[in-house]
C-alpha cells in the first residue's frame, strides 16, 4: 500500500482578463473549483495508476471538506484517515489568472496545519505496514518528519518531496527520506544553487548527498530528471518524451505520485527505469488542463508501463 501524509486544499479559481489592484473589484469570466493539495494530488495520481492508497490528512467539517472526502473515495482512496475538524476550515487556495495565464495565488491551510502526532498514531498501523510512505510540506513539517520516522523505524520506503520549500528544512528530513524529490526552485531554495540546466542539478545532487540523502532526483520539468544516489554517485538524466505542454500545473505531484506506485509495485526495478515510467506518467498530466482532472488512469496509458 501506498499512504501519503499530507494536504488537501479546495482550488478556487478566478479567470479574469486582468488581475485586479488593491481596493478594486473586477468582473471575471470563469469560475470552477477544483480539489488540490499536494498531498491529495500525489495519493490521487498513484491511486489512478492502480496502486492501494490510504491519505492522513485533515479537512474541515464543512462543504469543502465533505466534497473533498467525496472526491477521495471516488479515485478509490481509502479515507479511513481522513479527519474532519470543527476547529478550522478545509485548506483553500483562491486563484487569480489572467488571459497571459499570469496568477496570484493566496493558500489558506486551515485544516491542513491541524493535523498532529495524534492523527499519526491513531494511523500507525497503516504506516508501518506500508510500501511507501509519502510526505510534503503543505502540513505542518514537524508531522511530516514524524510519519518518515514512524516509516523507516518499521523499514517502510520513504519519500519526501520538500514542497512548499523551507530555506531552513530540518536537516533530519535529508537523512529520514530514502529518496528526496523536489524541482528546480526547492533545491534552489534549499542549496542557494539556481538550477538552470543538468549540471545546476547535479551540483544539487551532489550537496543533498553530503547533507544525509540516500537518493536525489531533480525533477527539471520539460527536461525530465537528474538522479544520483549514494550507490551511484554519477548522476544521471533520464528524460522525459517529447509532448505539447498545455498546463503543467500539478505535473510534479503526478511525477511523485508516480514514483510512489513504482516503488510499492515494482520493486525489483533499477531506479533509471522507475523514473522513466514516472517522467512517462507526468508527461502525460501536462496535455491536459487542471490538476488532478490532469491526471491519467491506467486504462488510458501504455501498457508497457506496468
Ligand atoms: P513542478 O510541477 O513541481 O514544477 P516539474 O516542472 O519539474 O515539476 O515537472 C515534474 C515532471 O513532470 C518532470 O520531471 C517531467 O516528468 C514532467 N513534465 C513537466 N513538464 C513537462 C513538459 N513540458 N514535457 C514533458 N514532461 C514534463
Amino acid at each position: 500500500e501506498v499512504v501519503v501524509v499530507g494536504s488537501c486544499m479546495t482550488d478556487l479559481v478566478s479567470l479574469t482578463t486582468r488581475l485586479p489592484r488593491a481596493g478594486e473589484t473586477i468582473l471575471g469570466h470563469k469560475f470552477f473549483i477544483g480539489f488540490g493539495g499536494k498531498g491529495a494530488n500525489q495519493c490521487v495520481q498513484s491511486a489512478r495508476l492502480g496502486a492501494k492508497t490510504s491519505l492522513i490528512c485533515k479537512v474541515g467539517k464543512d462543504s469543502f471538506g465533505n466534497d473533498y472526502v467525496e472526491n477521495l473515495k471516488k479515485n478509490g482512496i481509502s479515507t479511513a484517515f481522513v479527519g474532519q475538524t470543527a476547529d478550522a476550515a478545509t485548506g483553500t487556495a483562491s486563484i487569480i489568472v489572467n488571459s497571459e495565464g499570469q496568477n496570484v495565488i493566496v493558500i489558506v491551510p486551515g485544516a491542513n496545519l491541524l493535523l498532529n502526532f495524534e492523527d499519526l498514531k491513531r494511523a500507525s498501523d497503516v504506516i508501518c505496514k506500508a510500501k511507501v510512505v509519502v510526505c510534503q510540506l503543505e502540513i505542518t513539517p514537524a508531522v511530516s518528519l514524524e510519519a518518515l520516522k514512524m516509516a523507516r523505524a518499521s523499514g517502510v520506503k520513504t519519500l519526501f518531496n520538500p514542497a512548499p520549500a523551507l530555506p531552513d528544512l530540518d536537516p533530519q528530513f535529508y537523512t529520514h527520506s530514502d529518496i528526496f524529490c523536489c524541482n528546480e526552485t526547492e533545491a534552489e531554495i534549499l542549496t542557494g544553487i539556481p538550477v538552470g540546466n543538468l549540471e545546476d542539478a547535479e551540483k544539487v545532487g551532489h550537496m543533498l548527498l553530503e547533507r544525509g540523502c540516500k537518493l536525489v532526483i531533480v525533477t527539471l520539468g520539460a527536461e525530465g530528471c537528474m538522479m544520483i544516489s549514494v550507490e551511484e554517485p554519477i548522476p544521471k538524466h533520464v528524460p522525459a518524451g517529447k509532448v505539447r505542454a498545455v498546463d503543467t500545473t500539478g505535473a510534479g505531484d503526478s511525477f511523485v505520485g508516480a514514483l510512489a506506485f513504482y516503488l510499492a509495485y515494482y520493486p525489483k526495478l533499477p531506479m533509471e527505469e522507475m523514473i522513466r515510467k514516472s517522467n512517462c506518467v507526468a508527461s502525460v498530466s501536462v496535455q491536459a488542463s487542471g490538476t488532478q482532472s490532469s491526471y491519467p488512469f491506467r486504462k488510458d496509458l501504455p501498457q508497457d508501463l506496468f
